[in-house]
């Protein structure tokens, strides 16, 4: 008993700690799932109760599902499929807590307390990843609440919520009380999720997802599975983790990500590419002249460049550089593509090595000594209104100096804003050049024009 909970535990650490490198994260994966599988055929051989042919099926099913959707996934929407798994794991916990709560009389008072938070955590998180999920899709772009409609239906949200708590700690027998505490968790994460975008998006991403650990966690003290247990708590600690480093990386607190966006909901100065100033516009030979005359460049790369899978351009183009002595080194943004470490994952699938890789805090001071700042698909990222515009939504975010270069190139298709919706004024800035075209098609070009 003890051996098939202690076996998956250790490959579920060994698998995590091989995650930290993109060299070795994908054997980290067979870990776990091993870990995982391990897991499964010890609780099923250990409860002869556990009809063997509903698990295998629901098994085959939930696995086949999960194949055909990772197979078809792209690199860029991978964040979205994570908010919609994250958010089954959220559903699950809730659905075991709710049937806990069933007979919670059998229950006791601790089990019922603990199938309580399990049911309101995993509820907030099934529907907060639903809506994280419609938002990154673009399917939904919050809804057009005036700030106090929003903070106020918010509010007495949370009241109703602790309210049936309350309710169900004090044990008072309310017909259909654990569907409604369900029912009101579920639209307590839609209230806080719906008004949070744009920059914010991934930290409220790995906040939900450190929710389902917890809700996972619990949900293995309610049906005695300390594989769960474990697994919910390698997940909610990482995903905490997780939060308190992009939080930090983006100069905000959580309570500022949660709650301000109420305060700024409906008031967004959404982008329409209608900039003051105008934009000047390059071609491949002048920017080529420009990139093999210059003795270091930085390069910016953004989600633009995942979209457009131009990842070998990019490696090609540094490689042509270097044979005319040109220094070529990457800026690396925290939350620069779709997910954390986009741009690191896609990078080193062009081999592009390591060490030309630098985190924001490491490069951000060489800007104003480079000659060119090549910005490929980024745009919020580099968006010098976060330093100086309090208005702006991004205010505050820390960005890459690529206005401080002493040329700034933008491989962009249009006039498009970035995740965040709003204008870049770093675009018509006098020392800003822009490059139209799809990032891969531009590159290739570039490199045409250089040879
Ligand atoms: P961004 O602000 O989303 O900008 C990407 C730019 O790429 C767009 O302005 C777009 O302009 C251009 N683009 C799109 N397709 C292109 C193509 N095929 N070729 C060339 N250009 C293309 O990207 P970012 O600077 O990387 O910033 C990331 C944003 O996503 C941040 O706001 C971040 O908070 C958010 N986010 C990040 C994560 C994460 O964990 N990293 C997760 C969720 C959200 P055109 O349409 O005009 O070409």
């Amino acid at each position: 008993m003890a051996l098939s909970y202690a076996i998956p535990t250790v490959f579920f650490i060994v698998g995590a700690m091989r995650l930290k490198s993109p060299k070795t994260a994908r054997t980290g994966m067979w870990w776990i799932a091993m870990g995982m599988i391990v897991g499964v055929g010890g609780t099923v051989l250990l409860h002869p109760d556990i009809p063997w042919g509903l698990t295998i099926a629901v098994m085959a099913i939930g696995s086949g599902l999960g194949v055909f959707i990772a197979k078809r996934v792209k690199m860029t929407a991978m964040p979205q499929m994570v908010a919609v798994f994250n958010g089954m794991g959220g559903g699950g916990a809730a659905l075991v807590a709710l049937d806990s709560l069933g007979h919670f009389r059998s229950l006791g008072a601790f089990a019922a307390l603990i199938a309580t938070i399990t049911l309101v955590i995993g509820s907030i998180s099934f529907s907060g990843s639903s809506i994280a999920f419609l938002k990154l899709q673009e399917w939904l772009h919050g809804p057009r609440l005036s700030r106090t409609v929003q903070a106020t239906m918010t509010g007495l949200g949370l009241l109703l919520l602790l309210s049936l708590v309350s309710l169900r700690i004090a044990n008072q027998p309310v017909p259909g009380l654990a569907i409604w505490i369900m029912i009101a968790a579920v639209f307590e994460g839609v209230m806080l999720v719906i008004p949070i975008g744009g920059a914010d998006m991934p930290v409220v991403i790995s906040m939900l997802n450190a929710l389902t650990g917890l809700a996972a966690a619990a949900t293995g003290f309610l049906i005695s599975n300390n594989v769960l247990i474990v697994a919910g708590a390698l997940v909610g600690a990482s995903g905490t983790i997780l939060t308190q480093q992009m939080s930090r990386a983006m100069n905000r607190s959580l309570r500022h990500i949660l709650f301000s966006s109420l305060a700024q909901s409906g008031t967004g100065t959404p982008g329409h590419g209608d900039l003051d100033g105008t934009m000047i516009e390059a071609s491949h030979e002048d920017v080529a002249m420009l990139l093999t005359y210059s003795r270091n460049i930085i390069v910016v790369p953004g989600f633009g460049l995942a979209a457009s899978r131009a990842q070998q351009e990019v490696r090609q183009l540094m490689e042509k550089l270097a044979g005319h002595q040109v220094g070529v080194k990457f800026a690396i943004h925290p939350v620069a593509g779709r997910m954390p470490g986009h741009m690191n994952v896609l990078l080193a699938e062009a081999n592009i090595p390591y060490d030309r890789l630098f985190e924001m805090d490491a490069i951000n001071q060489e800007f104003k000594d480079a000659d060119v700042a090549l910005v490929i698909g980024a745009n919020d990222v580099t968006n010098p209104a976060a330093k100086t515009e309090p208005n702006s939504p991004l205010f505050g975010m820390p960005v890459l100096n690529v206005d401080q270069a002493k040329k700034v190139i933008v491989l962009k298709r249009g006039k498009n804003p970035g995740f965040s919706g709003v204008d870049n004024p770093l675009y018509t800035r006098s020392h800003t050049s822009m490059l139209f075209g799809d990032a891969k098609d531009s590159l290739g070009k570039l490199i045409q024009a250089i040879e």
